[in-house]
């Protein structure tokens, strides 16, 4: 049954938007705390349909990453070496838009390195990215005017305990955060800067009216001028002409590992799985490629191929021997598609979106929320 509102709920909450934004997301709040940056009065409402942001913003593994050696050749390969180059200076970016906004202390930033291991038997795939640092360095120094970003390590290697590990590549500037912390914090900025979060309200279709935009939802209907769409991964629900392809990402916490070495982010597999220390635990995720399909879902859950690797991963090569136990499993969305950069643009006249972060929103999520809070505004 259809909700019926009272006087006061209808003129105080809901009939009160200049924009709404649907999705509570990082890019969804982003772009809310920058329209209200750019134009205080701006009444703005943010509709979310999970009692917590329910996609990727709260699941995923809080790397403050721009990508490993073997990702920039997989970008460069997928478009140019100008187009990679301008996405790691967009993520590099992004980073320090995120860090600034919210600030370190925070969202418990810290930049502890990050590095790409290769397995004894990935000789090949080591070879031809080590090959390639100088070339890239050159080309990153440009984009973000670091110098010197990669270099091989495999002292680390044997420092951390790995078993089966052939080559490591570190990357002095990767950092890591608490993706919770980031969430909240940025949720107090956007109330403190004015901007309603209702959650429990799944939006199912937007309609155009004369003046104004009706969305139609679980809790009845909203209007609104201006409308952005913030979902991400399911996009598609709302407009399957926006082709982004959904992409589960399962990952696990073990219990606290007496005597934890580890410290940093790790990437193995060309980016296909990734580890980090957590509070004297390690966070393990990844597995997306033993089963494109099943994991081509708008569905929260796992498999058991996925969480079989990744346990066997975990006890052979990351923590060899200790059978360390498992505290917490969790899978969230990532919104994918054929080319390497977000979609921002107006969909339908007055219907805005900012979609498909392509597994790298912590990084790109606060400037793609900026720029679609820009183009609304215009
Ligand atoms: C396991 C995992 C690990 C990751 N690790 C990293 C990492 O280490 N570093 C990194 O940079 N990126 C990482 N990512 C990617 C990053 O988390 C995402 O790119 C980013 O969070 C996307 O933010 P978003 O706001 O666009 O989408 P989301 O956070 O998915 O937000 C979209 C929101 O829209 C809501 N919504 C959807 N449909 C509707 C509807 N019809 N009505 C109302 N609300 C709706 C959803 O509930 C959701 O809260 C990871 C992702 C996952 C899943």
């Amino acid at each position: 049954m259809e909700p019926s509102f009272s006087y006061w709920e209808r003129t105080a909450f809901i009939d009160q938007a200049d924009i709404i934004i649907i999705g509570s997301g990082l890019v969804g709040l982003s772009a809310a705390l920058h329209l209200k940056k750019q134009q205080p009065n701006l009444k703005v409402l943010v509709l979310e349909r999970g009692f917590l942001p329910s996609g990727a913003s709260t699941k995923n593994a809080g790397f403050a990453c721009f990508g490993t050696v073997s990702e920039q050749i997989s970008a460069i390969n997928q478009s140019s070496e100008d187009e990679a180059m301008r996405l790691v200076a967009y993520k590099w970016r992004g980073l320090q838009r995120l860090r600034e906004n919210l600030g370190d202390k925070h969202i418990d930033y810290h930049q502890y390195g990050g590095h790409e291991l290769f397995m004894k038997d990935e000789a090949d795939a080591a070879k031809s990215c080590i090959e390639q640092i100088g070339h890239l360095n050159k080309l990153l120094q440009q984009a973000i005017g670091k110098p010197d970003i990669y270099a091989v390590n495999n002292a680390k290697i044997a420092d951390s305990g790995f078993n089966n590990v052939g080559h490591a590549i570190y990357n002095t500037y990767e950092g890591q955060l608490h993706t919770g912390k980031m969430m909240r914090t940025l949720l107090y900025k956007v109330y403190n800067s004015g901007v309603l979060v209702l959650n429990g309200c799944s939006i199912s279709s937007t309609v155009q009216e004369d003046k104004h935009i009706s969305l139609i939802t679980s809790q009845g209907n909203f209007k609104a001028g201006k409308v952005i769409l913030a979902t991400n991964a399911f996009a598609g629900q709302l407009f399957p002409e926006l082709k982004v392809i959904p992409g589960r990402g399962q990952v696990l916490i073990t219990k606290p590992v007496p005597g934890l070495k580890l410290k940093g982010t790790y990437h193995f597999n060309e980016g296909y799985y990734y580890f980090r220390n957590i509070d004297n635990r390690i966070l393990f995720g990844g597995g997306r490629n033993l089963d494109y399909k099943a994991e081509e879902t708008w569905d929260f859950g796992h498999t058991d191929t996925v969480k079989q690797k990744l346990v066997t991963y975990l006890n052979d090569v990351i923590l060899p021997g200790q059978h360390t136990e498992i505290d917490y499993w969790w899978s969230g969305i990532m919104g994918f598609g054929d080319e390497i950069t977000p979609i921002v643009k107006e969909v339908q006249p007055n219907i805005f979106c900012a979609v498909r972060c392509n597994g790298m929103g912590v990084a790109m999520g606060s400037l793609v929320g900026e720029e679609v809070a820009e183009l609304a505004l215009k």
